[in-house]
């Protein structure tokens, strides 16, 4: 899309304009295509080079065949909306009316947009943590609303309860949780969860979580913000099966949240794709159904490639920080004598043969960010492994 400028067809009007400026090609797109450009490893956008469980695959291709290939009902078909309130019971207590608090959409991306669409106005304020992933920002700015960022601090990405605290004011409408966290692995702890849960009960915000990487936990474990005290009807519950079934391409997510939220999420969403993927509903519905062996086994996988990446990145010489979850790795370069990741990153393909993503871009405060690099994982291990030994190469 044209923003601005004299082209037939450009976008002219200077709301819009205002509203997205900075927002230009992501940088997962810029990286995919630089990985393409170079023939390097591409460690940079999240997405697996094996396909999910055969179960989910077979289901897709027998909805095709069976004929599901319509308009699938608007907030999502009745298997899959079942499927994901027998889900949130199974794994996290969370009892949800799979008519009433279920939603299904085009992907967690379309769950975030159509959520903070409905619930911001123009001038209310967002309290999200940076490193961000990049959608909320864009969202918060379609919706005319203000980011204010709490920041994450390596090597645990900690952050302070009065850093939370000041981010907060009597415009704050809603607060955005990512947990576990992209780009930086981080899982939110219990302690950090009360602190979080206890802002938006005194302030009466309403939390929105991102919980796409719920299933790739390796140390600790995930604790939905929605089963905290005083948080159930606040907060608006959002996953996908992209992640969880190593299939990204589908787009296929929902969102959970008490009838009134789910009602306004729904009318925003009616007008953003309508509907989506009907033969990838009914596999997503097949997916969740899958037994515990699945979820332990494919966390376990990730799990030793997470060591297998995190062991490789020491070796040739980068300040690695913990990851307890997602798809991702973050390192500090200076060690390496970088000091600007983006710089880094746009020359490292050409250098090494890897690509890799700079997380400044997913930050506020530009300094905080500058030295950070993040590298994914979730690959086959032979990838990995001469993902490394580049790595290596160019370190010496
Ligand atoms: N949230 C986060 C934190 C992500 O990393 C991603 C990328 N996979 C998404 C949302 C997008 O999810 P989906 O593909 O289901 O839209
Ligand atoms: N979620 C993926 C990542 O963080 C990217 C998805 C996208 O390209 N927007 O790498």
């Amino acid at each position: 899309m044209t923003l601005s400028g004299d082209a037939p067809g450009a976008v002219r009007n200077p709301y819009l304009v205002e509203r997205l400026q900075g927002f230009g090609t992501t940088i997962f797109a810029e990286m995919s295509a630089l990985a393409v450009a170079t023939g390097s490893i591409n460690l940079g956008q999240g997405y697996p080079d094996a396909d999910g469980p055969r179960e989910v695959v077979d289901a897709a291709i027998a909805a095709i065949r069976a004929g599901d290939n319509q308009y699938p009902p608007g907030p999502g078909i009745a298997p899959l909306r079942a499927a994901v309130a027998e889900h949130q019971a199974r794994f996290w207590g969370l009892v949800f009316d799979p008519d009433t608090e279920v939603l299904v959409t085009a992907g967690a991306t379309e769950g975030m947009a159509a959520t903070l669409l409905a619930l911001l106005e123009v001038g209310d304020e967002v309290v999200t943590f940076e490193p961000y992933y990049d959608s909320y920002a864009a969202c918060i700015a379609m919706a005319g609303a203000q980011r204010r960022v709490v920041t994450l601090r390596p090597p645990d990405y900690s952050f302070t309860v009065d850093a939370l605290r000041a981010a907060v004011t009597p415009r704050t409408r809603v607060l955005v949780l990512n947990s576990p966290h992209n780009p930086t692995g981080k899982v939110f702890a219990r302690a950090e969860l009360e602190v979080i849960a206890s802002v938006c009960v005194e302030h009466d915000i309403t939390a929105v979580t991102d919980e796409v990487y719920e299933h790739l936990v390796y140390d600790g474990e995930h604790i939905p913000l929605a089963t905290l005290p005083g948080m159930r009807d606040r907060t608006v519950t959002i996953s996908s099966a992209g992640k969880t079934f190593s299939m990204t391409g589908w787009k296929t997510g929902w969102v959970c949240a008490q009838p009134d939220l789910i009602e306004a999420v729904r009318t925003v969403k009616q007008f953003l794709t309508y509907v989506h993927g009907a033969p990838f509903q009914h596999a997503a519905a097949a997916g969740l159904r899958l037994p515990d062996a699945y979820f332990e086994d494919f966390a376990a996988d990730l799990a030793s490639k997470r060591d297998l990446l995190s062991g490789g990145l020491a070796d040739a010489g980068f300040t690695v920080y913990p990851s307890s979850g997602t798809y991702f790795v973050t390192v500090d370069i200076r060690p390496l004598g970088a000091t600007d990741g983006l710089e880094f990153c746009r020359s490292l393909p050409e250098r090494g043969g890897v690509v890799a993503v700079p997380t400044v871009v997913f930050y506020d405060d530009v300094a905080a960010g500058a030295p950070l690099v993040r590298f994914m994982f979730g690959k086959r291990r032979e990838v990995l492994e001469d993902a490394v030994t580049r790595l290596k190469a160019l370190a010496r």
